[in-house]
């Protein structure tokens, strides 16, 4: 068969700008150490989320024992450290609790009253969320659902690339402490994807930074990925909003009329003639051959 009639007719998310790659980060539990890993963050150009209980703020003016490394902050330091940082705040659960052996009652005000208190104390909306100790389960996913929590990440590794299928079951592409975090990253790096976009989701505590005594480990690793003009550096809900208003755009049968409804420029590629298309919001564009 001659190779034009074989050719299928694919449709690949770009990222803003039309880059084919994504960068993110997760860090849990609104430790001291954060602000040094948001330092090192800003200075590369990274973006990511901090998830935070804030049931558990520490007493303002609480002075720890200096072997302490996992040190939570108080309430007036966690804003210091994150309302004008560029970085996500997202819920981690008001207590830390074990979501998935809660009674659904205690597991709803475990995710609600973190997701109202956040939202009164940055004055924003608060639609992410990581599980503590990466605990789930069905029920606890439906409970997110109707918290009106966008999406969870779990401490699952996939070591691959993939874009999220299951936002309330996210898992990341590895820990910072992963074995494999340098070759992913050198791939990720030297690498493109043809087909559909690559995303790099990394997570962890910073103040196993501090316990590891390994700090120049993310440094490297962020001077070495940041800065890089063919990737696209967001938070995990911008991640999220960028997907759904892709997924929000609507083709025509024949694929050549598409239609963004949604209020972000959304990019993608058509295989059919390999450009790059940015649809602006309220636009409709047509295909050429
Ligand atoms: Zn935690």
């Amino acid at each position: 068969m001659p190779e034009s009639i074989v050719t299928c007719m694919s449709v690949y998310m770009r990222f803003p700008g039309g880059r084919k790659k994504a960068f993110t980060m997760s860090y849990d539990d609104g430790v001291e150490t954060d602000i040094r890993l948001i330092e090192i963050m800003r200075k590369n150009g990274l973006k990511g989320t901090f998830n935070i209980n804030s049931g558990l703020f520490a007493p303002e003016g609480t002075v720890y024992p200096p072997e302490k490394f996992a040190r939570r902050m108080s309430r007036s330091a966690a804003y210091d450290t994150y309302v004008n940082s560029g970085m996500e705040i997202a819920c981690h659960g008001l207590t830390h609790a074990y979501l998935d052996q809660l009674p659904p009652e205690l597991a709803t005000y475990e995710v609600l009253r973190d997701r109202e208190n956040l939202e009164e104390m940055f004055d924003r909306q608060i639609r992410g969320m990581a599980y503590a100790y990466g605990r789930f389960n069905d029920n606890a996913v439906e409970t997110l659902k109707k918290c009106g929590i966008a999406y969870s990440r779990t401490v699952i590794s996939t070591n691959s690339f993939d874009i999220p299928g299951d936002w309330h079951r996210l898992p990341a592409t590895c820990h910072h402490n992963s074995d494999k975090l340098t070759a992913l990253a050198k791939k990720f790096l030297e690498k493109s994807p043809t087909g559909d976009p690559w995303l790099f989701y990394l997570w962890g505590h910073s103040y196993e930074f501090e316990r590891d005594n390994n700090w120049a480990l993310i440094e490297e690793f962020a001077s070495y990925i940041g800065g890089q003009s063919d990737i696209w550096y967001c938070t995990n809900i911008e991640l999220y909003d960028y997907i759904a208003a892709y997924r929000a755009l609507k083709f025509s049968v024949n694929g050549k009329i598409v239609f963004n409804p949604t209020a972000m420029p959304v990019c993608f590629e058509m295989n059919m003639n390999k450009k790059i298309y940015t649809i602006s919001p309220g636009e409709t564009v047509r295909i050429s051959d």
